[in-house]
Parts: C-alpha cells; sequence; structure tokens
C-alpha cells in the first residue's frame, strides 16, 4: 500500500484562482439542467473517480485536447472501476466560475483505455483562456485552466513556456510544479521520463512492482499522477509532451531492450513496449487515437503564431541501440561515427526538414530528450562522450544541423532533458570549429525530482574548458526553466528549488540566459 495525499480541496481553490477572467469568445449554450444531475443510462462510479485531476493538451489555434480519467483507488486494477462504460460529461467555459460555459459534451470511460477520455474540443477562438471540468454520476472534478494557440500570422504573440523533465516520485517532493503552477504559463514541455519504471528509493514510497505490462504501467502513472503539484500545473495550462526512456525501461532503443535487463516474465520486447505505450497514451492528453501496437507515432508541432514552431520529437522509438558497448559514457567507436546511424529515423527527419522549410516563425524550436550540443569529457576521437545522447549518433546530429542550415539557420532553440542536470550552449555548425556558424541555443532542463549528482558538479569546469560552446551548467539543483519568448528575444530563467528532498522547499530563480534574435547567449543575472 502506498501513502498518498490528495488534497483535492486546495487543487481546485488553486484552479479557481488562476488567471483573470478570458473574454467571451464563442456562443454562449444556456446552462443545462441536466449538468448538474447523475447521469441516468450509465452507472456511476463508486467512489470520488477523479483523483488524477484533469489535463489538457496540444493546443490548435482553433481547438484543444481535454483529458481525464476515473480512478478512485489509482494504483489498484482498474483503478477501482467495477466494470461498465460510465459517461463523462465535460462544458468547456470562458471563465474560471464556469459560469459561461460555451462547449459542452459526454464521452464515454471504457475499461480499455483505463476509464480515461480525451476530448478534441473544435471551432474556438485563438489566443483564448478558458476554463474546464468533467462530470461522472454525482462527482465532478476539479477546473482546470486552458489556452488555444495564438493564430499563425500572429507576430506580436508572446509565450510563456515552462519546460520539465524527469520527476522520479522516490527522489524528492514536486515543488517545482508548485511554483510553475504559480507563474501560470501558456504551455507546459515535457520532455520525458513522467515516471520511472522500477521503484527507487529515496524521501517517498514507491515500491509497486516493476512495470511490464499494462496493469502494472498503469498503476505507476495512477501513483504519480496522484500528486497534488503534478495536477496543479496539469490543471494551469495545456502541456505538450514526448516520452524519454523511463516511460518505458531504461536506456531501451527502438527495438532493443536495455542489455542489462532482460524483459521480466519472458515477455516478448514488443509486448512490453506496446503496453508501455499506451499506458502513456492512457495518462496524457492525447489527440490521436490510442496506440494498437509497440509502433506509435508521437513526434508533431505545436505552432504559436508567427513566435515560435516546436517540433516535439521521439528519439528512442526510432534509434539504433546505443553503440560502442553497454557503457553510457565511454570512448567513440566506428559505430558512433557511423554514416548511416538513426536517432530520429528517416520518416522524422524528412517531417522535421519539411517542417523547417515551411516555418515563418521567428523561433524553431525542438522539444526533446537527450543533450543535443557535443560534450566531451575527453575531447577528440576516441575521446569520451555519453553515447546514449546525440554524441553518440554523430551522422544523425549532422543530418539535424544540416535541416537548420538550409531551412532556418538562426533562431534555432533545442530544450533537453534527461541527465538531471541544468545548463546552456551555443548551436554550433561543427562543434570541433568554434568559428562555424552558430545555430541557436540549447537549454538543458536540470530535473523537477529525478536525483542529480552533486559529485559531477567538480567536473564542471573541465567540461566548460573542454566545450567553449557549453556555457554553463549546474548538475546540483533540481527544478524546471521558464521561458518567455517573443519575436525579439528568448529569455529563460533557471527556477531551483532549494531543497526538493524535503516539501514546501523555497524556490528561486538560479540563472536567467537570454539569446536576442540573430544574437548571442548572454547571462542577464550577474
Ligand atoms: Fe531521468
Ligand atoms: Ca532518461
Amino acid at each position: 500500500m502506498v501513502a498518498m495525499s490528495n488534497d483535492r480541496t486546495q487543487l481546485t481553490r488553486r484552479a479557481f484562482v488562476a488567471g483573470a477572467a478570458g473574454m467571451a469568445g464563442a456562443l454562449v449554450l444556456p446552462s443545462s439542467p441536466t449538468w448538474s444531475m447523475p447521469g441516468e443510462r450509465s452507472p456511476a462510479p463508486a467512489a470520488y473517480p477523479f483523483t488524477l485531476g484533469v489535463a489538457s493538451g496540444d493546443p490548435l489555434t482553433t481547438a484543444i485536447v481535454l483529458w481525464t480519467r476515473l480512478a478512485p483507488e489509482p494504483t489498484e486494477l482498474d483503478g477501482g472501476m467495477a466494470r461498465g462504460v460510465y459517461d463523462v460529461d465535460w462544458e468547456l467555459a470562458t471563465d474560471p466560475e464556469m459560469r459561461t460555459v460555451v462547449r459542452r459534451g459526454r464521452a464515454a470511460a471504457r475499461r480499455r483505455d483505463a476509464y480515461s477520455v480525451h476530448i478534441d474540443v473544435r471551432g474556438l477562438h485563438p489566443g483564448r483562456t478558458f476554463w474546464y471540468r468533467f462530470r461522472s454520476g454525482p462527482h465532478l472534478s476539479p477546473i482546470g485552466r486552458t489556452r488555444t494557440a495564438p493564430r499563425l500570422r500572429d507576430r506580436r504573440a508572446e509565450l510563456s513556456l515552462a519546460l520539465v523533465s524527469c520527476q522520479r516520485y522516490a527522489s524528492g517532493y514536486y515543488t517545482a510544479y508548485d511554483d510553475l503552477a504559480a507563474a501560470e504559463p501558456d504551455l507546459v514541455a515535457h520532455v520525458g521520463d513522467y515516471i520511472y519504471e522500477s521503484a527507487g528509493t529515496g524521501v517517498r514510497d514507491e515500491s509497486l512492482p516493476t512495470a511490464v505490462d499494462l496493469p502494472t504501467y498503469r498503476a505507476r502513472y495512477g501513483l504519480y499522477k496522484s500528486d497534488p503539484s503534478l495536477q496543479a500545473a496539469h490543471a494551469i495550462a495545456p502541456w505538450t509532451f514526448t516520452w524519454d526512456d523511463h516511460e518505458v525501461e531504461n536506456n531501451y532503443a527502438g527495438d532493443t531492450p536495455q542489455l542489462s535487463s532482460p524483459t521480466p516474465l519472458g515477455r516478448p520486447w514488443e509486448r512490453r513496449r506496446a503496453a508501455a505505450y499506451k499506458a502513456y497514451w492512457e495518462h496524457m492528453p492525447f489527440r490521436r487515437p490510442a496506440p494498437t501496437s509497440a509502433d506509435f507515432r508521437i513526434h508533431r508541432r505545436v505552432r504559436w503564431g508567427r513566435v515560435a514552431d516546436i517540433f516535439v520529437l521521439d528519439t528512442r522509438q526510432y534509434r539504433d541501440d546505443q553503440p560502442c558497448g553497454p557503457a553510457d559514457i565511454g570512448p567513440r567507436c566506428d559505430d558512433s561515427l557511423a554514416d548511416d546511424t538513426r536517432m530520429l529515423g528517416g520518416r522524422q527527419v524528412g517531417w522535421l526538414n519539411r517542417g523547417l522549410a515551411s516555418s515563418d516563425a521567428r523561433w524553431a524550436v525542438l522539444a526533446q530528450q537527450v543533450v543535443f550540443s557535443q560534450l566531451a569529457f575527453v575531447p577528440g576521437d576516441p575521446g569520451v562522450y555519453n553515447l546514449d545522447q546525440w554524441d553518440g549518433y554523430v551522422a544523425a546530429r549532422g543530418r539535424v544541423q544540416q535541416a537548420f542550415t538550409e531551412h532556418h539557420p538562426d533562431n534555432n532553440v533545442v530544450l533537453t532533458g534527461d541527465i538531471h542536470a541544468a545548463g546552456v550552449s551555443d548551436l554550433l555548425a561543427d562543434y570541433d570549429d568554434p568559428t562555424s556558424a552558430n545555430l541557436g541555443a540549447e537549454f538543458i532542463g536540470t530535473s523537477v525530482s529525478s536525483g542529480g549528482s552533486s559529485a559531477l558538479q567538480s567536473a564542471i569546469p573541465t567540461v566548460l574548458n573542454n566545450n567553449p560552446h557549453i556555457r554553463w551548467a549546474d548538475t546540483t539543483r533540481r527544478g524546471w526553466v521558464h521561458h518567455r519568448v517573443d519575436r525579439d528575444s528568448w529569455k529563460a530563467d533557471f527556477r531551483f528549488v532549494t531543497d526538493a528532498t524535503v516539501p514546501d522547499s523555497p524556490v528561486e530563480t538560479g540563472a536567467s540566459w537570454e539569446i536576442p534574435a540573430f544574437g548571442q547567449l548572454e547571462r542577464t543575472d550577474q
């Protein structure tokens, strides 16, 4: 049994106080007498079912995806729901008190999808704030706040963007998410390690069985998403999101599981990957229908006027196995330097090329998992590199840099997670030539809670010396990054939690960086 706190009153209050009231943006529906009445044709959940909160995702100019899951006992089989098909009513309003409802509807929550619902609300006005909630039987969900993207031609749009990744439940408290929710960003980008597939040790109990099939992956999402701070972050803004490795298994690569951990219980690898992908879909506000196999396209584009074009990448599903042996960090070999090495796969690279070629946004953004810029622990070849990162796939990185150079040579931003450390780097056309073209900047976003290494901090001066394009790094602190973006500049505040292993630790800005359009990265807080 896992101890959980679930302060619904607090979450609802947070959601209610969020932001200024939206402007009336669409047809106003008369209040429906059925909304406040229990449904008649469907069973009602036996206990309060909205224990995992609400979420929204992937804004288009006129559409937004709403999500919830019925789960009275979120770490139990089927979330504690008795078998059946349950009506879930939803409504979307232009005010936080839900007085001016502009859309409503009814969805069915089914056992095959873990009683989750994904609603693609269309026909909305661009660049507006909305509020939404769900009802099942007599139970009302908390209220969430969300936004549509600005018009595609909008040059004056601004984007307040939160970057998060790596939230091992056992390792710490999600204080970073409370701070994020208070900042009321327009959009949250999560770049992976939303769950960890096996139990870690630390300050919170996550001693569930290692996730290998649908029930065990679902239980992990049930535990992680029961956290009220994570729920507050989902309830404050739409998210765009992609997985890294731990949503399936540490360091898996495409069709290859990690060498040191054969798939438990003798299951074929494809079945484990399919279960992991399905459980991720069930717990996130996806626009696409559910995956039906171990193959599921997740790379997609989020456009924010003529300010930012965000390409959400998948660097796990299509990559070749990590080269040069089982160690993450080691010397390069022929495989890491081969011309045909794959990180994104041909289809995703083609899609990225076409997207960059068609983009008229000031900033082209890659929201992705692993460190992109060269990071030599020992420079040269073979040198010493982290071969799970783009450094292990040199020609694949070259194809992305070529796409930048040909189609969008200035003002590129790479947003990165995975390594539980914060950092800032110039993007260069050739990392072995410091005078080569500057393509933009990479922001590496530390971790929400997953443990970093204070020991590694002592290696930072050597790393910075070996890699002059890496401008700053900090391995010691957990948090998130608040990006504020318009056509003139990209500003990033690294928000650091003083100590994520204790609840409600203070959060402060530990470093601020800015890159002016067509300019160079500079630190602005010193
Ligand atoms: Fe991680
Ligand atoms: Ca990872």
